[in-house]
C-alpha cells in the first residue's frame, strides 16, 4: 500500500507492507533498511545491523552475478572450496584424535597413559560426524509406499528422467508448509520429504516445479558437499558445547581448587569462543554456497515445469503466511485437501497485485548470513530474468486428482494435526 509519502531520491510514491519501514518500489531506496523488530542474531544491535548490511550486500551481489552470467556456472566457487577444505581438515583432526587415543589406550598396557587414551577416544566418539538417520525424519512424517501411491511415484519418476537426476529412495509426507531433500545413513539413501500443507495447495504444474527443484538437489554436487560440511558443522557445534564453562561445574574446595577452577574457566571460555567463532564462519561461508545451490535447483525446476510454473511456486512460498492461515482454517472446519487448495487459490488471487511489493520486501526480511535460502523474491526474479523455458513434463488435473486420492488417508492425518495445533 502507498504511504502517501514520496521517495527522496526519485520522488516516486513510497510503499509499505506488514507495518514494515517504507521503501521506494521504483529505485529501491531504503529497501535495505534494518528493521527494529528484526529477530536478534548476535544480540548486540550494532553488530546485528552490520551483519544484516553484509548479508544484504552479499545476497544482492550473488544475485546480480548469477543474473548476468550467460549460463549458470556449475563449477565450484570460492565458498564451496573453502567450506569443503575447512571441513576436511576438521574431520581429519577428529580421526587423528581417535587414532592417537587408540594408540595410547593400548600402549604399555595398564599404565596411567591408557586413561588419557580412553579419554581421547571418548572425545572423538562424541565429535564423530553425524550422517543422519531415517528414524529421526519419520518422527514427524510418514513414509509413502510406491504400491499405494503409484500415480505420485510415476510423476516423480517422470520429473527425475526429464531433469536427469536420480530418483529418491524414500518419499515422506509431513504436515509442513515446505519440502526438502536429504541423504541419510552410511548408504546415503536419498530422502524426499513433501509437506502436505504446501503440496496440497499447488496446481499440477507447480507440483512439477516443486519436484524439479527438490530433485535438483540430488545433482550439482549438493549432497557430496553437504556430507562433509554437515559433518564438520555438527562436530564444531559439539566442541563449542563441550567447552562451555557452565558445563564443568565441579566444586573443588580450598584456594588451590578456586585458582584451578578459575584458570580452567578462563581457558575453556576463550577456547569455546574461538571454536564458536570458527563454527559461525563455517556456517556463514557454507550458507553462501547453499544459497547458490538453491538458484541452481530453481533453474532445473524451470526446465522441467516451465518458467511460469517455477515463478508461481516461488510466489506461493512468498505468500506462505496468508496461505497457512486459510489452510488451518479449513482444517479446523473439518474440510479436506481439495478445500485447502480452493481456499489457498482465493487467498492468492486476493494478493496478486501485492506480489511485486512482497518480492521486494523479502529481500529485506530474508537477507541473513544464517539463511540457507536466498530471499524468495530474488528466486522468482532470477527465473524471470532468464529466457522463458517451456515445460518438459506436463501434469494434468485428472492425474493430479488421482495422486490426491491416493494420499487421502495421509491428508486426513495431516488435517487432524493442523486442526489441533494452536497457531
Ligand atoms: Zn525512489
Ligand atoms: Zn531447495
Amino acid at each position: 500500500m502507498s504511504t502517501g509519502e514520496s521517495c527522496p531520491k526519485c520522488s516516486a510514491a513510497t510503499i509499505s507492507k506488514r507495518a514494515a519501514e517504507p521503501w521506494c518500489p521504483a529505485c529501491e531506496w531504503n529497501l535495505d533498511h534494518f528493521e527494529k523488530e528484526r529477530r536478534p542474531e548476535f544480540g548486540w544491535r550494532w553488530v546485528d545491523r552490520r551483519l544484516f548490511r553484509t548479508a544484504y550486500w552479499l545476497t544482492e551481489r550473488q544475485y546480480a552475478e548469477l543474473r548476468d552470467a550467460p549460463t549458470p556456472a556449475r563449477a565450484a566457487m570460492a565458498a564451496r572450496i573453502a567450506t569443503v577444505a575447512v571441513s576436511v581438515v576438521l574431520l581429519a583432526l577428529v580421526a587423528a584424535l581417535f587414532l592417537t587415543g587408540l594408540w595410547l589406550l593400548t600402549y604399555d598396557f595398564f599404565s596411567p597413559v591408557n586413561l588419557i587414551g580412553a579419554l581421547l577416544v571418548l572425545i572423538a566418539v562424541v565429535l564423530r560426524p553425524r550422517l543422519g538417520r531415517l528414524s529421526r525424519l519419520t518422527r514427524d512424517a510418514e513414509q509413502l509406499d510406491r504400491s499405494k501411491a503409484p500415480a505420485l511415484f510415476a510423476v516423480i519418476d517422470r520429473v527425475a528422467a526429464a531433469a536427469g537426476t536420480p530418483v529418491p529412495d524414500v518419499v515422506l509426507l509431513s504436515a509442513e508448509f515446505n519440502a526438502s531433500t536429504t541423504t541419510v545413513g552410511l548408504r546415503r539413501r536419498r530422502v524426499l520429504t513433501l509437506g502436505a500443507q504446501l503440496w496440497s495447495v499447488l496446481d499440477p504444474q507447480e507440483r512439477i516445479a516443486l519436484l524439479g527443484h527438490e530433485l535438483g538437489h540430488f545433482v550439482n554436487g549438493d549432497i557430496r558437499r553437504s556430507l562433509v560440511t554437515q559433518a564438520a558443522e555438527s562436530t564444531l557445534g559439539a566442541v563449542a558445547y563441550l567447552l562451555r564453562p557452565d558445563r564443568r561445574r565441579t566444586r573443588v574446595d580450598g584456594l588451590t581448587g578456586m585458582i584451578v577452577e578459575t584458570v580452567i574457566d578462563i581457558v575453556g571460555g576463550l577456547l569455546a569462543r574461538f571454536v564458536g567463532l570458527l563454527h559461525l564462519l563455517l556456517v556463514w561461508i557454507s550458507r553462501r554456497d547453499s544459497q547458490r545451490a538453491e538458484y541452481l535447483a530453481d533453474e532445473l525446476s524451470a526446465k522441467v515445469a516451465g518458467s511460469a510454473a517455477a515463478i508461481r511456486l516461488s510466489d506461493v512460498l512468498l505468500l506462505h503466511d496468508a496461505i497457512d492461515t486459510v489452510v488451518r482454517r479449513e482444517a479446523r472446519a473439518g474440510n479436506s485437501a481439495p478445500a485447502w487448495r480452493t481456499a489457498a487459490e482465493q487467498a492468492r488471487a486476493g494478493l496478486v497485485t501485492d506480489v511485486p511489493a512482497f518480492r521486494q520486501l523479502s529481500r529485506r526480511t530474508e537477507a541473513s548470513l544464517f539463511a540457507s535460502h536466498p530471499p524468495t523474491g530474488l528466486r522468482a526474479g532470477l527465473i524471470a530474468a532468464r529466457p522463458a523455458q517451456p515445460a518438459a513434463v506436463v501434469l494434468t488435473e485428472p492425474e493430479q486428482a488421482r495422486m490426491d486420492e491416493e494420499l487421502a488417508a495421509h491428508y486426513e492425518r495431516v488435517r487432524r494435526e493442523l486442526a489441533v495445533a494452536n497457531w
